[in-house]
């Protein structure tokens, strides 16, 4: 069989992996690339293979990085099945719907400003084609639940393997029949952490592993505890009790949105903190949540402990609010701290969290707290970065709140993580670094021969096709 790296090779967006297994294409993961528009709109237009020649796709979890591409893949004349979990199925349909929504805005506004007719652009897909794509999603059970292979063609079957990195996310194991003989290959799609909050760890494989490719954004990075954020968060919420603040946390409505509950929900039950008002104010956040209420089965041990036996919905709790209309949202304007208000996005990019930064960020009582990564050239990067104005809707406003951020809730696996990961692949032959930059793919790569001395190690670049 051969593999080929379209997306994720020595960055951190696009994932794309081609599988070929006698002319059989089986695409794992079809993302979309993020970063400066022009670039990022010219990579994800034009697809680097004839989407009309992929037979089927596996999707490893909702993000947009490794889900944003596959509406352009069913667009071009995709016709095949796209794998994934139940869980995935559920969440990706917003996150695909939104993208639409947003390239439809942006296309809008780039349009409306520009001179030149010949520099209009069009969203990169439609609704139509979410729509298309979505029907093309076909739910696959973990491995956990049944035991049973997903069975593809008589040469190809695979199963899931938890990823424990947002709900739904799944490390795939691939086998294959290629002239009698029996190969394998793992694909971790985004690894997790052991000790995240909700979800259960990433699971090992048991059997002999020939391949596997692995994601790398944290190949030289050791993350501190989530514990000590459980602390810290403590600390702030109390100190906002005594001066009545606001806090705004800018969140992913996806993932952190609600690991953030369960951890506020579980201080609050261990009396560490006071029963503050807790405002979830982003229609997908919302959404999400919700979705996250009949998937118990998918959540883990600590889970158990802290809520499940106690017969408490994590969600669910008279001081949590969920402002789903735009009038509830602007209603938290009127109201007095303390509070804490859970908004998108997460880098403060767009959506109501600019509203609230707009109405509070002049209130040297009030504090805004960061709590996941900050990419550059956001308004999250230069708040964090210490910038003394945010420029809103086109507005400057002087920033006089406390700037916090709370780094310990990564949902990746740090370098410890993964080469644990890498050892417990027993007889691992070939090892392919993925969706790194390129300082955390050589420290990792460095670090796994040192353990594996035997280990082929590749750090595939751009359309590099590697037989296996
Ligand atoms: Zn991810």
């Amino acid at each position: 069989m051969n593999i080929s790296f379209y997306g994720a090779t020595e960055n951190v967006t696009g994932s794309k992996h081609l599988l070929e297994v006698n002319g059989f294409k089986l695409l794992l993961d079809c993302g979309a690339f993020q970063g400066k528009r022009a670039q990022s709109n010219l990579q994800n237009r034009n697809l680097p293979f004839d989407a009309r020649e992929i037979d089927a796709v596996i999707l490893s979890h909702a993000h947009l990085d490794h889900s944003g591409a596959l509406p352009i893949l069913v667009k071009n004349g995709f016709k095949g099945k796209i794998y994934c979990t139940l869980a995935t199925k559920e969440i990706v349909k917003y996150i695909l719907e939104d993208s639409a929504e947003l390239q439809l805005q942006d296309a809008k506004y780039f349009n409306k400003h520009i001179r030149k007719e010949s520099e209009a652009i069009e969203p990169l897909f439609s609704k139509e084609d979410v729509k298309n794509t979505l029907q093309k999603l076909t739910a696959v059970p973990y491995f956990r639940e049944n035991n049973f292979y997903q069975i593809i063609n008589e040469n190809i079957k695979f199963k899931f393997l938890e990823a424990g990195h947002i709900l739904g996310s799944a490390i795939t194991v691939v086998e294959v029949i290629e002239k009698d003989a029996i190969k394998n290959l793992v694909y971790t799609g985004d690894l997790g952490r052991s000790e995240s909050p909700i979800l259960k760890s990433p699971e090992f494989p048991k059997e002999n592993i020939d391949n596997l490719i692995i994601e790398s954004t944290y190949g030289n990075k050791i993350h501190k505890p989530i514990v000590e954020a459980e602390k810290e968060l403590q600390e702030i919420i109390n100190f906002a009790v005594k001066q009545k603040s606001k806090i705004i946390v800018p969140a992913f409505a996806l993932g952190r949105t609600q690991e953030l509950i369960y951890i506020l929900h579980k201080l609050t039950i261990q009396k560490r903190i006071p029963q503050i008002k807790i405002f979830i104010d982003s229609p997908m956040a919302i959404n999400i949540t919700e979705l996250f209420d009949g998937h118990e089965k998918d959540f883990d041990f600590e889970w158990w402990q802290d809520f499940g036996k106690k017969n408490i919905d994590v969600f669910t709790a008279h001081n949590i609010y969920f402002t789903k209309s735009s009038q509830k949202s602007q209603e938290i304007n009127n109201m007095q701290g303390p509070m804490i208000i859970i908004s998108a996005s997460g880098m403060c990019e767009g959506g109501r969290v600019l509203h609230h930064l707009k109405n509070n960020i002049g209130d040297k009582n009030n504090i805004i707290l960061f709590a996941g990564y900050q990419a550059e050239n956001t308004l999250g990067r230069r708040l964090r970065d210490g910038q003394n104005f945010a420029r809103i809707f086109g507005r400057d406003y002087r920033v006089a709140t406390k700037i916090m951020s709370l780094d310990e809730l990564s949902a990746h696996a740090d370098q410890q993580g993964l080469l644990k990961y890498i050892e417990n692949c027993k007889n691992l032959k070939n090892l392919f670094l993925v969706h790194g930059e390129k300082q955390s793919l050589l420290e990792l790569s460095k670090k796994a021969k040192e353990i594996i001395p035997s280990l082929s190690i590749d750090i595939p670049v751009q359309s590099q096709e590697f037989e296996i």
